[in-house]
């Protein structure tokens, strides 16, 4: 089959396998060559494990510190007619490439929020890792069925308290608009709370130590944004904000539990904005992405995913040095973002762009190329007229 680039909104809807491969090897070069501080986990659990930042914690636990990997994701397996989802790629090219280094890595291809998913992959460590060390949680998902009623919660992505209108860039037209997001109602804040806050975060570490698969010094994490006044209106403050809000909330929860029985510790960590497929859903984020890539680039400080793990873990969680904490106790690598230089060139900007000039204020090129990469399109040593088998 030859493979081309489908796009639907937001969504690719083909995949390259052979540039998944591209990008999952891309990134553990860099990782290699980066080196890694400090004595590192050493059988890791990462729930969203396929792809944008769960993929990067993968990578950087397995081929910066050598860590057996357990892996959770929910992707769609190739048939003979249609290629799988990027995630199923990039997975099946990060085993092959850790077996070929004699490290263990097992993967799920499941709903993370179901008690199956918890029973299977505690089996899975009894069997082959004992306990585990590190739990990363990177699930982002539009919905979550309760384990236990059986509900099924749709996350909305609204503000809070009243309508907001913001510029955004529509990726597929190149225009910049006007988007007036309505407020959400309280059942659609709590819905998106069930799906994206921290309650099944809590649900995996009870379950895992209640099973006794928990190491001593045991850590975890659950990611989130923060970013600032941009966008507060529709991240932030919104919500989606309030979920990650309930994610603080959880965090004491499993901390308590885990200091007082492993002498471990459950932190959120905070990451900086860019391109995933979780990202290109949320409406204005393509707009600031692409202003704010712009801004960091020529200020030297652009980061992806596998660089800003790298330095979580390796800078932060495994240094040996004091961690990057604000008030709420967060571990914080997004600060280069944050910075008043940052965050004020990006609104200058923001308010000088339009259709027209979007091209050359933004970086929306560098956005697109990133994006097409998610899916294993734009790699320059990937012969994209070649015939390739979808199921790999
Ligand atoms: P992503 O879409 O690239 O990855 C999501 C992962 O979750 C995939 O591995 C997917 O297979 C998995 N997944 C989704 N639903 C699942 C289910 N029901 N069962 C099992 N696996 C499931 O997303 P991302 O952008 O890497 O986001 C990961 C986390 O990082 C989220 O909590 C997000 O809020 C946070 N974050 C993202 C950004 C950003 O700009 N992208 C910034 C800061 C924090």
């Amino acid at each position: 089959m030859i493979i081309k680039p489908k796009v639907r909104g937001f969504i690719c809807t083909t995949a390259h396998p052979t540039g998944c491969a591209t990008n999952v090897q891309e990134q553990i070069d860099y990782v290699v060559q980066q080196g890694v501080a400090g004595t590192g986990p050493k059988n890791v659990l990462v729930l969203g494990c396929s792809t944008g930042y769960g993929l990067a914690s993968r990578i950087v636990s397995a081929f910066g510190y050598g860590a057996n990997t357990l892996g959770v994701m929910f992707e769609k397996p190739a048939t003979e007619t249609k290629t799988g989802s990027a995630g199923w790629y990039n997975t099946r090219a990060f085993e092959d490439k850790a077996a070929a280094k004699g490290l263990y890595a097992k993967t799920f291809n499941m709903d993370a929020f179901s008690n199956e998913a918890k029973e299977d992959v505690i089996a899975e460590i009894k069997a082959h890792m004992g306990k585990v060390d590190l739990v990363v949680y990177s699930l982002a998902s539009p919905r979550r069925k309760d384990p236990n009623s059986d509900t099924v919660y749709n996350s909305t992505l609204k503000p809070i308290g009243e309508a907001v209108t913001r510029k955004t860039l529509n990726t597929d037209t190149k225009q910049v608009t006007e988007v007036t997001l309505e407020p959400a109602s309280q059942a659609e804040i709590d819905a998106t709370v069930k799906v994206m806050g921290g309650e099944d975060w809590e649900l995996w570490l009870n379950a895992l130590d209640a099973a006794g698969v928990l190491a001593d010094n045991v850590k975890t994490t659950a990611y989130t944004y923060i970013g600032k006044e941009l966008t507060w209106p529709i991240y932030g403050k919104a919500t989606i904000g309030k979920a990650k809000e309930d994610l603080d909330r959880a965090a004491k929860a499993i901390n308590a539990n885990l200091a007082e029985k492993y002498q471990g510790s459950a932190r959120v960590s905070v990451l900086k904005a860019l391109v995933t497929q979780a990202s290109s859903a949320i409406p204005v984020m393509p707009l600031y992405i692409s202003l704010l890539y712009k801004v960091m680039k020529a200020q030297g400080t652009h980061e992806g995913c596998i660089e800003q793990i790298h330095q979580l873990l390796s800078g932060e969680y495994y240094s040996g040095n004091a961690l990057t904490l604000d008030d709420h106790g967060r571990v914080r690598v997004d600060l280069k973002e944050l910075d008043d230089s940052v965050q004020n060139e990006v609104e200058r900007l923001w308010h000088q762009c339009t259709t027209e000039n979007v091209m050359e204020l933004s970086d929306f090129a560098g956005y697109q190329e990133e994006f097409f990469k998610l899916f294993g399109f734009g790699f320059a040593s990937v012969d994209y007229e070649a015939d390739v088998n979808p199921v790999v």
